[in-house]
């Protein structure tokens, strides 16, 4: 039997590789609660008065934010916003485990449902030319709604559950796609883009996926188990599973990557030109030419629906 590294008593359940310790039940959740901690102070992520919305899907990531955080900062004002994307045989799935979630936390929580707000679905997109390219539109579509509803409800900051095999993805996709401008985006915070939308923030920044699910499993939060189905070949997910294998046996290469990445930000900031944004001319949000992402994509949407 192997004993808990931290209290010397306890059989260990969690091997914490980078760390070198083994830890039982409840001091991982310790640990996990403290690191959350310790990243959101040694960011600044979070600032006295601030109203956070979490951003949860009803997947393992976000679930853990919204569950460690209120262990964190049990005084801290925060809501939940979730979006149900209307997708066939899972969105519906994502709610209810959402709505389980919120109640046990007793957090406030808010849900858009895409069909009822726009009249669309992100299966809809399947008849566009963005039927390749799902979880991008369906990214666009998330990141506008949250936004708008995080103001909505008077919240000046949005917290995400994107997780570090999340990053390390993005970090490459963009890397390799010359994105230099996305690649700048990859902050732990990231200020707002226009006065009076909120920042965004990303603690999970350095939680390894398997943290969170164990975090949700031993302290446990209700998660969605269905699968989305237009996940099935994405091409984050290939990149993810690439990066997982290349790191199998040095989980602390991918912190050290992740820290020189995170160190070269501010370089990468002063030498990439800021992209001007102007406000959208049907909703207001930032876009490069007048009409946003978001705005375009429910216009060609409608379009072919028509
Ligand atoms: Fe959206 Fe892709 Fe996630 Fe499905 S897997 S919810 S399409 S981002
Ligand atoms: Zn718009």
């Amino acid at each position: 039997m192997v004993i808990c590294s931290r209290c010397k008593s306890n059989e260990a359940v969690a091997r914490i590789p980078y760390a070198k310790m083994n830890l039982c039940m409840e001091c991982f959740k310790k640990f996990y609660v403290n690191k959350l901690k310790k990243t959101i102070e040694e960011y600044h992520m979070i600032r006295s008065g601030d109203i956070v919305a979490v951003a949860v899907s009803g997947g393992k990531d976000s679930a853990a934010l919204l569950h460690a955080l209120r262990n964190a900062y049990p005084k801290l004002e925060v809501k939940a916003i979730h979006i149900n994307l209307g997708i066939e045989g899972y969105s519906n799935h994502c709610q209810e485990k959402v709505e389980e979630l919120a109640k046990q936390l007793d957090v406030e929580l808010h849900i858009i449902d895409i069909k009822r707000k726009i009249g669309i679905s992100i299966d809809d997109f399947k008849k566009t030319k963005f039927k390749g390219k799902m979880c991008s539109v369906c990214g666009t579509m998330k990141r506008h709604i949250i936004d708008e509803a995080a103001m909505n409800i008077g919240a000046n900051t949005i917290a995400t559950g994107h997780n570090m095999d999340d990053y390390m993805t993005f970090i490459v996709k963009n890397f390799m796609g010359r994105q230099w401008n996305q690649l700048v985006k990859l902050k732990p915070v990231v200020p707002p883009i226009m006065i009076g939308m909120p920042k965004k923030i990303r603690p999970l920044i350095k939680f390894p996926a398997e943290e969170n699910m164990l975090y949700c499993y031993y302290t446990k939060i209700p998660v969605n188990e269905v699968e989305c189905p237009h996940s099935k070949g994405a091409k984050t997910l290939e990149t993810m599973k690439i990066l997982n294998e290349l790191f199998k046996d040095k989980p602390n290469m991918k912190y050290q990557v992740l820290g020189s990445f995170l160190n070269l930000i501010p370089l990468l900031e002063n030498a990439i030109k800021e992209e001007s944004v102007i406000p959208c001319r049907k909703c207001g949000f930032p876009s490069k030419d007048g009409l946003c992402a978001y705005c375009k994509r429910i216009e060609l949407l409608k379009s072919v629906l028509k």
